[in-house]
């Protein structure tokens, strides 16, 4: 179903000014938008769209917002957040928050039956099957967002589901791949990569190779347990490729552009014209290919053995990482330091094998909070 009205949570991110980006080109109407903090750009995109609803979270701004959007529907918190998606007319809803955090919109969007446009791979990292069983229950379908997620969903397409032998995951490699050491790497040399321009916190992910790790886990549980190998692909040009029994590969490439599998998951079936440049096949010459280096790379290892434990182990990975990076971007611990964190955390957990949401809510809760005391005791 293409989308003809969307909320978008996270609106001020990365993705969320790409989408509205195709919005604006498409003529999508934005029925709702919310943000952390950054309430002039949310004020900024609120007229210009004409939204008659937003939410920030940040409650010492919402006053100043009011006042610069008078007709606007403006509200603050987690619980008001959940209520404006649920009570939305929007048909989509677009989940670009970065973290857990959007995990909770996630479930809303599905309960008020939206499609999910789902940017958030921390919401699949987290819940894994109980989203996709509850957007089942609901007849609510999840649509990727996440540029390999999006090819292998293309990839799919016109063949059986049981004729795949595995699903091929592409990753840059992120800055520093191929390097002797990761030791002494700071902050401003992980925020630099190769061939995306994301927010910080994935842009740390894929310096770590855990953007990898929780995308394994996001193909896992999106396309319906299949095997997975990751194959790292310095050129970012293969989104990924899914290859049959019969070891035919489809393969879905494109520039290194997410608007193109952002609007994908708002046309989609119908692909419309876009603004991403064309590949230069002839100015390319050669496509690169390496296998990922786990023993370096160790987060990328972490993610793996969290979706062999399975249960609530992912969701430890996750949040233990989460506190990490934020961590590392503040100075506060070193780029190798970061798998460090998030193993300590993982052998702390008492895994929790058949789970509910309410036991991710709380498992998430743990890690962080496990975390935050491993780097205060480490001060
Ligand atoms: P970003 O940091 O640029 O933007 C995050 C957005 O979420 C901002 O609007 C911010 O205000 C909002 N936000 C943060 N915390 C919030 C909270 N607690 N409550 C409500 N809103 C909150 O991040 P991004 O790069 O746009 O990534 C968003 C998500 O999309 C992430 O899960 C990321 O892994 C995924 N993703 C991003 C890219 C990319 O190219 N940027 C590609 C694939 C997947
Ligand atoms: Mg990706």
């Amino acid at each position: 179903m293409q989308t003809k009205s969307l909320y978008i949570a996270g609106s001020t991110g990365s993705i969320g000014t790409q989408a509205l980006a195709v919005c604006k080109k498409h003529g999508i109407r934005v029925a709702g938008l919310s943000c952390g903090k950054n309430y002039l750009m949310l004020a900024e995109q609120a007229k210009a769209f004409q939204v008659k609803s937003v939410h920030i979270g940040d409650e010492s701004a919402v006053e100043a917002l009011k006042e610069l959007l008078p007709d606007c529907e403006v509200v603050t918190g987690e619980e008001a957040l959940l209520e404006q998606i649920q009570k939305s007319d929007a048909d989509t809803l677009l989940d670009a928050i970065v973290g857990s955090a959007g995990l909770k919109p996630a479930i809303a969007g599905i309960l008020s039956k939206k499609k999910l446009a789902l940017a958030n791979k921390e919401t699949i990292v987290c819940a894994g099957q109980l989203i996709m069983d509850l957007a089942a229950e609901n007849g609510v379908t999840v649509f990727p967002v996440d540029s390999e997620h999006s090819a292998i969903f293309q990839c799919l397409l016109g063949n059986h589901d049981r004729e795949v032998k595995r699903i091929l995951l592409t990753a840059s490699g992120g800055p520093f791949f191929g390097r002797e050491s990761l030791d002494g790497i700071c902050a401003e040399a992980a925020l630099k990569h190769p061939n995306w321009d994301m927010g910080k916190k994935i842009t740390i992910d894929s310096a770590t190779l855990m953007n990898k790790g929780l995308e394994v886990i996001e193909a896992y549980h999106l396309f319906g347990h299949k095997p997975i190998k990751v194959l790292v692909h310095r050129e970012s040009i293969i989104h990924s490729m899914v290859e049959y029994v019969d070891n035919a590969i489809m393969a879905q490439l494109g520039t290194p552009d997410m608007t193109i599998p952002i609007q994908l998951s708002l046309t989609y079936p119908n692909r419309m014209e876009s603004d991403a440049g064309e590949v230069d096949f002839v100015k390319l010459q050669t496509l690169s290919f390496f296998e990922p280096d786990v023993e370096k790379f160790r987060c990328l290892q972490l993610a793996y053995d969290a979706l062999s434990v399975g249960g609530t182990m992912p969701c430890v990975l996750n949040g233990a990482n989460e506190v990490a990076v934020d961590a590392f971007l503040n100075g506060k611990i070193g780029f190798t330091d970061i798998p460090k964190f998030i193993e300590k955390t993982m052998s702390a957990h008492r895994v929790i094998s058949d789970y509910t949401l309410e036991d991710v809510f709380s498992v998430d809760l743990w890690a962080k909070k496990y975390a935050r005391d491993l780097l205060d005791t480490a001060k």
